[in-house]
């Protein structure tokens, strides 16, 4: 299984976001990509560099004015007087002033907000060249599982809170959408994703929600009293043609390998139902017991446990780097989860 990584998703490192009106130091720290490539070596994976992301690929999921604005965002900003060292939005266009005669402004400070979905998305000088970086590794990945294979992305920044035309929750570019289209594109009928993160794949669900060509599967902390908080619910199920291929699996505080591997088993049983080509897996630590902000309280065999579930599908998997934010854990995790799932996935 090939590894895809680039040094340039290093270059994106925010310093704070806000939380319950704290400033708190931002947890995805480059020290989280480091630990999961040093995990990756340790394992005697092969680590290969991406192709440069494919505009035409990022254009498949995103707007052509988003990715201008995530381009041009750090030149605009650094040319304002008084400015603060990373780009945090203090202002959204709310429901009603975007269902009226709202616009994008011309103003940075204005784009900032327009393209933001909250303040937990900081841009700073290296963002887009590690959000470009990073796409490109799930694009690589997607490359691979056309041809057949299993392939993990090392993604960072992570992507699945990310729309088509906003920012959101860390996520910039959607990383694992782009890999789902790709595969389509590379001639896979039929993709499924698979949302493992602890936060529901809200930018994910909404690239799919009228799509009955990929089913969208999550499994993630009850959306009334954790981030993304406002999707993710049981009947939210996809919408014309999509209708009935997205299915949301929320769990209450505090859930444990139990509820969690029996919400997988869930949402593998309606992937086998859908029937796919192929697998985009976005995995996610942050359901792990050790998270610094646990909402799920998974162990440590919970993972090795949803590998080998996930394994046994035996589908061509893209694997994308999600979310997870304890350093000290997050390698060993990374290790559990990808031998059982290689052990199952190899098994006859
Ligand atoms: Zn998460």
């Amino acid at each position: 299984m090939l590894v895809f990584w680039d040094a340039a998703e290093l270059g994106h490192s925010p310093h704070f976001f806000l939380q319950r009106g704290m400033l708190r130091r931002h947890l995805e720290t480059p020290d989280r990509a480091a630990a999961l490539l040093a995990a990756c070596r340790a394992m005697g994976l092969a680590v290969a560099a991406p192709q440069p992301a494919d505009p035409v690929a990022l254009a498949r999921v995103h707007t052509p004015a988003y990715l201008a604005f995530l381009r041009e965002a750090w030149g605009a900003w650094s040319a304002l007087d008084d400015r603060g060292a990373e780009m945090v939005p203090n202002v959204h266009p709310g429901a009603e002033i975007l269902a009226g005669c709202a616009v994008p402004p011309a103003g940075i400070i204005g784009r900032l907000g327009w393209y933001t979905a909250d303040t937990a998305c900081p841009i700073t000088a290296g963002t887009w060249p590690a959000a470009l970086a990073a796409a490109a590794t799930a694009l690589a990945a997607a490359d691979e599982v056309a041809r057949g294979r299993v392939a993990f992305a090392l993604a960072r920044p992570p992507g699945h809170h990310a729309f088509p035309a906003r920012a959101g929750g860390h996520c910039y570019l959607n990383n694992a959408a782009l890999a789902a289209e790709r595969l389509r594109d590379r001639g896979a009928g039929r993709v499924a994703v698979l949302d493992i993160d602890a936060h529901h794949g809200n930018g994910t669900q909404d690239v799919f929600w009228m799509r009955g060509d990929v089913f969208f599967a999550s499994v993630h902390g009850d959306p009334d009293h954790y981030y993304p908080w406002f999707i993710g619910r049981r009947g939210e199920r996809g919408a014309g043609p999509g209708e009935g291929a997205t299915l949301n699996l929320p769990l209450p505080l505090g859930a444990d390998d139990a509820a969690w591997l029996a919400a997988l088993a869930q949402a593998l049983a309606a992937i086998r139902a859908f029937g796919p080509d192929a697998l985009v897996l976005s995995l996610g630590f942050d359901p792990s017991r050790s998270e610094p902000l646990a909402f799920l309280a998974v162990s440590d065999e919970g993972f090795a446990r949803a590998g080998a579930a996930i394994g046994r599908l035996r589908l061509p998997t893209a694997i994308v780097q999600e979310g997870g934010y304890n350093i000290e854990s997050m390698g060993r995790l990374l290790s559990l989860f990808l031998d059982a799932f290689l052990a199952a996935a190899a098994a006859s």
